[in-house]
């Protein structure tokens, strides 16, 4: 399956593609993520995506665009893919839609995930990464790790990203109404989006995603995390 997630910082998308790629067995590729990787590497593409992560604002399409290009023509990506935070514009959507065309592949689904927006701020204010894999996302009152500060799975250190600190966040949702929110339309009209709603536990909006991409039989989905 071919399965982008979109909706606003703070809705969970990360949180929810790592279980859902799992469940499916397909690769989860977030732009976030391979960004991060080359800021740790201390790349000059990880240079480039640091001031504009940092501002809150898009990473410039070409470099954006040439990630997800290099990414999708690794081949665990034959078998199907979760994009997650891509695409965040309307050319970004364009480019995507000329790599998949040239390989005669479509996408199955867009999953939407909504949140009231006066929730996302909390959300983000509290969310807690590993330091030793990304994948792993706790929150301070929603999802806390047994011991404060560590990680459950894997001991690693828990920290906060530099993009959570509420003004980056306000500027985050703003690029996400102006930019974002407008692929979501282009999709619609498409036929290819379900709008779920992200409130609730991490486990009731695993079912609903899985329920709305055909694949409801969340019970066998991983609840070890
Ligand atoms: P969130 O979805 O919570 O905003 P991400 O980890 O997906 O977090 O993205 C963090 C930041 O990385 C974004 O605010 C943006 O600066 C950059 N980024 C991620 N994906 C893209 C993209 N497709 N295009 C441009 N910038 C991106």
């Amino acid at each position: 399956m071919r399965i982008l997630l979109i909706g606003p910082p703070g809705a969970g998308k990360g949180t929810q593609a790592v279980r859902l790629a799992a469940h499916l067995s397909i690769p989860h590729i977030s732009t976030g993520d391979l960004f991060r990787e080359h800021i740790d590497q201390g790349t000059e593409l990880g240079r480039t995506a640091r001031t504009h992560i940092h501002a809150g604002l898009l990473v410039p399409d070409e470099v954006t665009i040439g990630v997800i290009k290099e990414r999708l023509t690794r081949p665990d990506t034959e078998r199907g893919f979760l994009l997650d935070g891509f695409p965040r514009n309307l050319a970004q959507a364009q480019a995507l839609d000329g790599i998949l065309a040239d390989s005669e592949l479509r996408l199955d689904a867009v999953l939407d995930l909504a949140i009231a927006e006066g929730q996302v701020v909390r959300r983000i204010a509290g969310r807690r990464l590993c330091r030793q894999d990304r994948e792993h996302i706790f929150h301070v009152d929603y999802s806390p790790p047994q011991e404060a500060g560590v990680c459950d799975v894997c001991g690693g250190e828990l920290y906060q990203r530099e993009d959570d600190r509420e003004a980056t966040v306000r500027q985050r949702l703003e690029v996400y109404r102006t930019e974002t929110a407008s692929v979501v339309d282009l999709y619609q009209a498409q036929g290819l989006v379900t709008t779920i709603s992200a409130h609730g536990r991490v486990q009731e909006v695993l079912h609903r995603a899985l329920d709305a991409i055909g694949q409801g039989q969340a019970d066998a989905a991983d609840t070890s995390m």
